[in-house]
């Protein structure tokens, strides 16, 4: 299979330097706002900031994938001798709980590296350093387009089977007028 170099960005994050300022919580929901800046609501940020299960420490989670269900199995974390709540670092959004879920539509929410900005604007927000941005280059398999088109259909199919047809046309429309 033909390769190609991909570069590859990851935003890294230092617990011990996090001191639960929420400021990458305020930025995030405010670009995402629509009109872009218009409002901030950190209930629509696609990094949420734990506090709750330790009040001692403050962990920056990020929104990942869409889960159709709930998991099976869940994480038990044991830090520093203290049990955090089996969803407390998840990332997905999923039909057992709130987070990062886009409180009027219930519409999951998915970090997407500040899409059309030079860095990630919650890293520049940061202004101790607890989230920095590394970028790498990596040699991967040229993408199959077919396969990628499949997994699209099969991820907004999912989409539309859980929240319907109405509110993905109504969110793509939105989309599109930011646009
Ligand atoms: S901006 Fe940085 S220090 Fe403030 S809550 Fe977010 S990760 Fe923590
Ligand atoms: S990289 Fe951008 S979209 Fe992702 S959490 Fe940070 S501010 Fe939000």
């Amino acid at each position: 299979m033909k390769k190609h170099t991909k570069t590859i960005k990851t935003i890294k994050i230092d617990v011990d330097k996090c001191n639960g300022c929420r400021a990458c919580e305020v930025v995030c929901s405010s670009f995402h706002a629509m009109p872009k800046y218009s409002s901030n609501n950190p209930a629509r940020s696609r990094i949420r900031v734990i506090h709750e299960p330790l009040r001692d420490v403050y962990v920056p989670v990020y929104a990942g994938d869409y889960a159709v269900a709930e998991c099976a199995g869940r994480d038990k974390y044991i830090i520093d001798g203290k049990e955090y709540d089996e969803c407390a670092f998840c990332r997905a959004a999923c039909p057992s709980r709130e987070e990062f879920k886009e409180p009027d539509s219930g519409l999951p929410l998915k970090c997407d590296m500040c899409e059309g900005e030079d860095e990630p604007l919650c890293v520049k927000w940061c202004l101790v350093d607890a989230l920095t941005l590394e970028v790498r280059e990596e040699e991967v398999d040229e993408p199959d387009a077919r396969g990628e088109e499949i997994e699209f259909e099969a991820g907004l199919e999912s989409l539309v089977n859980r929240f319907g047809i109405d509110k993905i046309a109504d969110m793509v429309a939105q989309l599109a007028k930011k646009k």
